[in-house]
């Protein structure tokens, strides 16, 4: 059998840091050389190229466009190779392993984020096993000869995540990422233990990708005290197409008759409005459960049920940016398209 062939994509953020020997500072490495860096790697069979963004940025500066040349990248070598791994600032690596899961349909190899904590060129880093963990795993495949996870997934600190179900949580711990209502893909441990069960199963049909994202979208987080002049200046920004509501607990959201009519004109203006829940723990949106989300229901406000926002986020960005049917958006968001939800 030939080896697998993995292809890393470097896009920036603290892994690829390394120290100058000379001047003490960090300085982005050249990942051309990853043998040098890692040089574990030369034990797998795995044959590894690498690509480098000519200029691999911070991830807080991450956008659609950059998302756009992830996937293309991706597209335009998805036949030659087994798997991706994307090295990615952990910064906003949650909405752009969202963002690609829903730019790739019927995705049938791994695409594999990680990133990690502490620059490669540091002597404590997690950045090596982040990174050698990804590629194991995106090489990996079952008795049939099929990828493993055929996801669009992150790995960090011993764990794979399903991607649109993960988000940042620590800027402190190794362990930076939590999936707070989906468990986990797989589990590093002495051997990687695979949890089949929670892996998407390719359906045969052929993959396809659509990059096209419209950011004609906005977050309305509520909180106790948030007054009339601030729903009003989000929910009347010039060319909004869709607003994830953050509300609270189960889907709750204040009464008061100012904020229904507020919500009821952007709904007749034709502004789709997602209701996701404040609660970073888990838990998911129950609209009509208690009389604080009645009103929300009647408004025809759609259930985020237990998506987490930057998924919702990305997914909205999607869908307005490659559906122009308002009826079938709001059909879709309420769908899992990608395994990015639980529909009760
Ligand atoms: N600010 C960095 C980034 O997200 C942090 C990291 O890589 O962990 O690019």
């Amino acid at each position: 059998m030939s080896k697998p062939k993995i292809l890393v994509i470097y896009t920036g953020g603290t892994i690829g840091m390394i120290q100058d020997e000379t001047t003490g500072s960090l300085k982005p490495f050249d990942f051309h050389n990853i043998y040098d860096q890692i040089p574990r790697l030369a034990f797998y069979k795995i044959d590894i190229d690498t690509y480098s963004f000519q200029k691999p940025i911070d991830s807080s500066d991450m956008n659609p466009l950059f998302w756009k040349d992830i996937a293309d990248k991706i597209i335009e070598n998805y036949h030659l190779y087994d798997g991706f791994v994307i090295l990615h600032g952990t910064d906003t690596m949650g909405y752009s392993a969202s963002a690609l899961s829903f730019m790739f349909k019927n995705l049938s190899k791994p695409i594999i984020f990680t990133g990690s904590q502490l620059p490669l060129g540091i002597a404590r880093t997690d950045g090596r096993n982040n990174i050698i963990n990804a590629i194991e795993m995106a090489a990996a495949k079952d008795e049939n000869g099929q990828a493993m996870v055929p996801e669009v997934t992150i790995c960090f600190e011993n764990q794979l995540y399903r991607g649109n179900r993960t988000h940042k949580n620590n800027a402190e711990d190794f362990n930076a990422f939590a999936s707070p209502n989906y468990p986990m893909l797989a589990r590093i441990g002495v051997d990687i233990k695979y949890y089949k069960e929670n892996i998407y199963v390719p359906n045969g049909q052929p993959t396809s990708v659509c990059t096209d994202m419209d950011t004609n979208i906005a977050i309305l987080k509520l909180f106790p005290g948030i007054n009339e002049a601030t729903v009003s200046a989000i929910l009347n920004i010039e060319g909004l197409k869709g607003v994830v509501m953050e509300t609270y607990g189960s889907g709750n959201a204040s009464q008061s008759q100012w904020f229904t009519d507020e919500l009821q004109q952007a709904v007749n203006k034709g502004i789709i409005i997602m209701d996701v829940t404040q609660c970073k723990g888990g838990g998911s949106v129950n609209i009509g459960k208690y009389e604080s989300s009645l009103h929300l229901g009647k408004l025809g406000i759609v259930s985020g049920y237990d998506i987490i926002t930057e998924t919702a986020i990305t997914k909205m960005m999607h869908l307005f940016g490659t559906e122009t049917d308002n009826k079938k958006i709001k059909y879709l968001l309420s769908k899992s398209l990608r395994g990015e939800m639980t529909v009760e």
